[in-house]
């Protein structure tokens, strides 16, 4: 049991409030229940209650066991001195307040309904995956529904915050924030944060002055990811990049990454970093200022368009320098191309739409990532199997949400389909 069930029960007023009283008998009726204050200080601010007749306006408190009151210290503390009423779910003392006043006690427990406990209880302890799956199937499809849009929502928020601590950096510089996204969605999930820090090692401004050379602009990325083999290569494109990359050092002062940072291991040979670093080289090579070809979209086929890209001729028959694979053209995929939309480019038209207010980009991009088909990754198909199906980007979004930080932290008292199996 913890103090988050009784906080629930209070602000959802879902118990029963007839007949309440004190510890010592008096009667209790609640005219305001306060506001719900989850930082430092008292539980509910500003409540009315009437105990024996008598109004009190002030704050409400609660805890687990009455006693809880001193080992929190709160009789020493002056913020709780106008504390009205004591709720809590088991009452082992009476407690005062630092004038000595006694503060008057409501024992929560029998007033709330035993199944809501229960539940509660159940959801809390329960090891599966998903620790309300047993009971996933009495949430109407409505219910599913509306929960899922407003994660989705909840879920471009927290894009927000990280993309305008980028714009923040970059000093509202859109093209360079929107490289760094970009360069994060190339990276998949594996290799995002290393994706990121090639961005620091090749400011937007470099990619820019040598988006007219596509060589030039490969030495620049796979010399500073660490990539470039050391050894003089016998291949002549390789060692035109070595070439130019040693220019390039020189010319600009680089430092490069570890090779280290790079993960091959248990991937696709397909989602390679040396691909993606290639196939980001040909993008930027296709559109030197990509935020203001593609906020410029009308349609999922338009953006795909700019984004279909070819690198060059070695990767058609390489993996990694010096690793030669069958030969087909590796232009980047549909899949990753719906990937680098759902993970960077929409969020940060929306983040971008938002702020600026225009309404058209945030608008046309929800549209697109509720016409992008859904993600399929382990979680998604892990919420397949209990027959949650999303119907397209925007809902596997939610999803992921919903089990990032609200499953996995067991938060099913914010969350709607909780709120809706507590009450069963
Ligand atoms: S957070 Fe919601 S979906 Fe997740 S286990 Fe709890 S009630 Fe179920």
């Amino acid at each position: 049991m913890k103090e988050e069930l009784l906080h629930y029960v209070w602000r959802t007023k879902k118990f029963d409030t007839r007949q309440l009283k004190t510890t010592r008998g008096e009667p209790i009726q609640i005219e305001s229940f306060g506001t719900y204050h989850q930082n430092a200080g008292p539980d509910f601010e500003y409540g009315r209650v009437r105990i024996a007749d008598e109004l009190w306006i002030g704050h409400i408190e609660m805890h687990l066991n009455s006693s809880d009151w001193y080992k929190h210290r709160h009789d020493t503390d002056p913020a709780y001195n106008n504390v009205i009423l004591h709720v809590v779910w088991e009452h082992d003392m009476d407690v005062q307040r630092s004038d000595g006043t006694t503060i008057p006690t409501l024992i929560l427990k029998p007033h709330t309904p035993a199944a809501l406990t229960y539940n509660y209880q159940y959801l809390q302890a329960s090891e599966t995956w998903v620790p309300c799956q047993k009971m996933l199937f009495s949430i109407s499809d409505i219910q599913k529904i509306g929960w899922l849009e407003s994660l989705a929502i909840e879920r471009m928020i927290y894009r927000h915050q990280q993309f305008e601590a980028k714009m923040n950096v970059n000093v509202s510089d859109v093209e360079s924030t929107f490289y760094q996204a970009i360069a994060r969605g190339f990276g998949m999930k594996v290799n995002a944060d290393s994706f990121e820090q090639l961005t620091q090692k090749v400011p937007y401004e470099l990619i820019r002055k040598y988006a007219d050379n596509l060589i030039t602009l490969e030495a620049l990325l796979f010399g500073q990811a660490g990539l470039l083999p050391p050894k003089k290569s016998s291949d002549a494109y390789v060692r035109k990049l070595q070439i130019e990359y040693a220019f390039l050092k020189s010319k600009h002062q680089l430092q490069a990454m570890s090779i280290a940072h790079w993960k091959f291991s248990r991937m696709r040979p397909a989602n390679f970093p040396t691909l993606r670093i290639a196939q980001m080289a040909a993008l930027y090579h296709k559109v030197s200022r990509p935020f203001s070809a593609l906020s410029e979209f009308r349609s999922l086929k338009e953006m795909t368009k700019i984004l279909e890209v070819q690198s060059s001729e070695y990767w058609n028959t390489h993996y990694h320098f010096d690793m030669i694979a069958p030969g087909s053209k590796r232009s980047i995929g549909k899949t990753a191309i719906h990937l680098v939309l759902i993970n960077s480019i929409l969020p940060f038209f929306i983040y971008y739409g938002h702020v600026r207010h225009i309404a058209d980009l945030k608008e046309k991009a929800l549209s697109i990532l509720e016409e992008i088909p859904s993600e399929d990754n382990q979680l998604i198909r892990e919420w397949k199997f209990l027959d949650i199906n999303p119907g397209s980007a925007l809902d596997s979004q939610a999803l992921i949400q919903l089990k990032k930080f609200y499953c996995d932290s067991r938060r099913c008292l914010q969350c709607a389909w909780g709120s809706q199996i507590m009450n069963k």
